[in-house]
């Protein structure tokens, strides 16, 4: 039985992490339960599993929580809710899928507390990836994937050692404009944007899913979680999204993880890990799929995955400025006070100005991350 803290638990991952504890109920007790306005849901989920903690992200809805709730869930608020959830003494390990920077302070929070995390929100090490998987290695606390990408590279890997590895293959769907002309591109609307072919996601990294930012951030995250250079670290476009990604051994052997797409396993597999438990949700029928297609991504197109892929080279404060820059610009486009092409524009001008600081404090990195959103607004 593992005690789990979810942080970001109304979102899309948050509540497929509510299906798994359903799914799971002598594996895993969800102990604390953070979100960031969704009180509705939030009651709804508290007086289902009786955490003892709850979070709520603005603190003007805590006294109305704590009415709705009672005595069964002490109820906190804020950016400190966020580290009191993430250190609670009872929990073993502390899922983080918060969009945006907000899940980074509490992640750290929660290694430094002796916690296994389990990051959905990639944020987190593409902007500070040295810092928290050093940290994490003094601890001897897991930092285990969420992603369905990293999850697949996990499961690929087994116990073989980083030295065998060539590269890793990351697959991307490719996103809603795969094959949109790309004199079609400023008139992407965000509606069309939101149309992704192969997952229900959040609003942000389905739009990341469609400048194929999603797949640059993966890039990155891959590179801090495995501890490899860029440069092993590989995409190819599989619009089917069964085979989640692939792991390139030095013999030339390529292994892969596959499933019909379903964000629950990788879910699942990162609460139970390293143990893998019965769980009828996921089934997939390979007849039924008929193919699988593979192709090289498009980089005239999509841009943003070089962005990616030169801040991850950099390194630095760059990868902040890359993410914050992005976060920025996909919230302009959703205004509409951007076209789709621009988003990529905006981030890779931010990243041109930008004086890069090398293997930077958790300071400068958050001072790296308010100059880009200050710079792209
Ligand atoms: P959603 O937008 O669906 O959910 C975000 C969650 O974060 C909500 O529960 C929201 O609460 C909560 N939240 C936001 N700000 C705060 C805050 N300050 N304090 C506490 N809670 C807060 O996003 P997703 O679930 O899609 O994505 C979450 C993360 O996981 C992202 O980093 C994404 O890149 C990553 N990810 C998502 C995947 C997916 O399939 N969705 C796949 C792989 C990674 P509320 O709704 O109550 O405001």
């Amino acid at each position: 039985m593992k005690n789990v803290v979810v942080l970001g638990s109304t979102g899309s991952i948050g509540t497929s992490t509510i299906k798994v504890a359903e799914d799971l109920p002598d594996h895993v007790r969800l102990v604390g339960l953070a979100a960031g306005n969704n009180t509705e849901l939030l009651v709804e989920q508290s007086r289902k599993f009786q955490p003892e903690a709850v979070s709520i992200g603005n603190p003007d809805r805590a006294a109305a929580l704590r009415e709705m709730l009672g005595a069964s869930s002490r109820v906190c608020a804020g950016a400190e809710g966020l580290i009191e959830l993430a250190t609670l003494p009872s929990a073993d390990i502390v899922l983080i899928a918060i969009v945006g920077t907000a899940g980074l302070q509490p992640a750290l929070a929660a290694i430094r507390a002796g916690k296994d995390i389990a990051i959905a929100s990639k944020e987190i090490l593409v902007m500070a990836g040295e810092i928290v998987m050093r940290e994490a290695q003094r601890s001897g606390v897991r930092v285990l994937a969420v992603d369905s990408e990293h999850s697949a590279i996990t499961q690929c890997l087994g116990d073989n050692p980083m030295s065998s590895v060539r590269r890793l293959w990351l697959t991307a769907s490719g996103g809603p404009f795969r094959n949109t002309p790309r004199s079609e591109f400023d008139r992407i609307t965000m509606a069309q944007a939101l149309r992704h072919p192969s997952w229900v996601m959040g609003t942000k990294i389905t739009i990341d899913s469609a400048t194929l930012f999603n797949k640059g951030l993966e890039m990155i995250e891959a590179r801090w979680l495995f501890g490899l250079e860029m440069d092993q670290v590989q995409v190819v476009v599989h619009p089917q999204s069964v085979v989640h990604s692939m792991v390139e051994f030095v013999d030339g052997s390529i292994l892969a993880q596959l499933s019909t797409p379903d964000m629950c396993l990788p879910i699942q597999y990162a609460l139970t890990y390293p143990d893998r438990v019965p769980s009828g949700r996921v089934r997939t029928n390979l007849a039924q799929i008929g193919s699988l297609t593979f192709q090289e991504p498009d980089s005239d197109r999509f841009p943003a995955m070089a962005l990616a892929r030169h801040a991850g080279e950099v390194g630095g404060t760059l990868p902040a400025v890359l993410n914050a820059a992005n976060e920025v610009a996909v919230a302009l486009f959703c205004e509409g006070r951007l076209t789709f092409p621009q988003i990529s524009a905006h981030v890779a001008a931010v990243m041109d100005r930008h004086e890069v600081v090398a293997h930077p404090t958790l300071d400068r990195i958050l001072e790296a991350d308010a100059w880009a959103r200050r710079q792209t607004a």
